[in-house]
């Protein structure tokens, strides 16, 4: 529901945010300077990822692409190598599409209108951007800014309808407009991931305590509501491993709904209503959850589009972990073990509690 217009707040509470984060913003590699493709580099990071987690990503990444040249003029096997682990495979792709777009301009764009002609260069980036980079005017708008709003506003907005996103910009560009719009923007981001958090805020530590509603009426764990989420599309997906003299068969996705157009392995896959009784994992991908069986040699589909990649490779042109896991169970098991149910898979991973997957990649954030 949308709440009444609150009012604009006085100048002193951006005014202390900043004056906050002055003190209290972390060390971050990113941070060492305003140069706009560390800035884009960092931003696109960190969307759907913790600042711990892009940390080592950050510099690996950057050691190897340290400029936009290099970027550009990198073979997008090798972006998606690098990228690996970071999840979200898209935002590479966009990433190494717009490196070569501004490798071909003059300079780097600098208002936020211009940054969002490129690709994979949304209302957040390009705001980031052009105001962290390029000190423009403009606020941000992501989870963190929209918590902090809300809350301190004690609105319990249904913050994900557009018109009311429409209005939190509003709110964070009017703050953007009072001090250097490059501090505020990280300030508001700042306080979101450290002390305005979503579960137990820190409220005695932060520089808005004294005029947020939330905290006042006691409402900081019901503000913001959480968005309702539709149900998941539950797929089963059979997936062939076919690996001949140390190189393995992929086929391009032009049929399943996820993971559209990269190669996979060899696969055919259909929705249902039920999950299947029997499989040999289980995988999420953004609204759809997966049950896959290996399916045995040469069983599926012909007609598609094939190539034989080295193993050795495999990580540059398959980056995702839906691919890996069934590589990894079919060379752990010398072959296509028999699938198995749910409760065997929980008792075996009881009895056996060595045999889950590996921690590092149960962290990994969700495909698509
Ligand atoms: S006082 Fe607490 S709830 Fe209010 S903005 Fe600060 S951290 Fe968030």
């Amino acid at each position: 529901m949308l709440a009444s217009s609150a009012p604009m707040q006085p100048e002193s509470h951006p005014q202390q945010l900043v004056e906050w984060f002055r003190v209290h913003k972390r060390d971050l590699p990113w941070r060492a300077n305003r140069e706009p493709y560390r800035i884009w580099i960092s931003e696109t990071m960190l969307q759907q990822t913790t600042t711990t987690a892009v940390i080592p990503f950050f510099e690996r990444f950057l050691s190897r692409f340290p400029t936009l040249e290099s970027l550009a003029t990198a073979r997008e096997p090798e972006v998606l190598g690098q990228w690996a682990g970071l999840g979200y495979y898209s935002r590479a792709r966009n990433l190494h599409k717009a490196a070569k777009a501004l490798h071909s301009l003059t300079e780097f764009p600098r208002s936020y209108k211009n940054l969002l002609e490129l690709p994979g260069f949304g209302p957040y980036t390009a705001r980031a951007v052009a105001s962290i980079a390029f000190g423009e005017p403009v606020g941000v708008v992501d989870g963190n800014v929209i918590r902090i709003f809300s809350r301190f506003l004690g609105e319990n907005w249904d913050w994900w309808k557009p018109s009311v996103r429409d209005r939190i910009q509003e709110h964070a560009d009017a703050w953007a407009t009072r001090l250097p719009s490059h501090e505020l923007n990280q300030a508001l981001m700042e306080l979101g991931r450290t002390v305005c958090t979503p579960k137990s805020p820190s409220c005695p530590l932060c520089p808005l305590r004294t005029d947020c509603v939330a905290l006042k009426k006691n409402l900081t764990a019901k503000i913001p509501r959480p968005r309702p989420r539709p149900a998941k599309e539950i797929w089963i997906c059979e997936l062939q491993v076919q690996i001949e003299g140390g190189r393995l068969r992929l086929m391009k996705n032009h049929s399943l709904p996820f993971l559209k157009n990269q190669w996979l392995l060899p696969a055919a896959g259909k929705k249902v209503q039920v999950p299947p009784a029997r499989f040999h994992y289980r995988h999420s991908i953004t609204k759809y959850d997966i049950f896959v069986t290996l399916s045995p040699k040469n069983s599926i589909l012909k007609n598609h589009e094939y190539r034989w990649v080295s193993l050795r490779e495999i990580q540059q042109h398959v980056p995702t972990s839906f691919v890996h896991k069934a590589i990894d169970l079919a060379r752990r098991t010398d072959g296509v073990p028999q699938p198995r149910s749910l409760r065997q898979q929980k008792e075996n991973r009881v009895r056996h509690p060595r045999s889950r997957v590996d921690p590092r990649r149960r962290k990994r954030q969700p495909e698509r």
